[in-house]
């Protein structure tokens, strides 16, 4: 029992989130955390990067400075793009 927890835990990660519905493209946050956050043209939609750990000194500062308030941080299974 105690292994599968653990394998739980291992599946956890903790990355940044972005609420669509309240972000207004001004690509504040690819300023601060290029790294971490880009515009898709093709969507016309910021999306977060996908990676192993996320720098939480870049993504505190674009959270800090966010004018619409909509990036935070989450925990969970990440939501990969890349097929299971
Ligand atoms: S700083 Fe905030 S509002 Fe601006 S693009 Fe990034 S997530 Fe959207």
């Amino acid at each position: 029992m105690n292994f599968l927890r653990r394998e739980e835990t291992l599946l956890m990660k903790k990355f940044p989130s972005i609420d669509l519905g309240r972000c207004t493209e001004c690509k504040g946050c690819i300023e601060i955390a290029p790294t971490v956050f880009c515009y898709n043209p093709s969507t016309g939609m910021m999306e977060v990067i996908e990676q192993e750990e996320y720098p939480e000194d870049l993504v505190n500062e674009a959270i800090k400075n966010c004018p619409e308030d909509c990036i935070s941080w989450e925990v969970g299974e990440y939501p990969t793009s890349k097929p299971a």
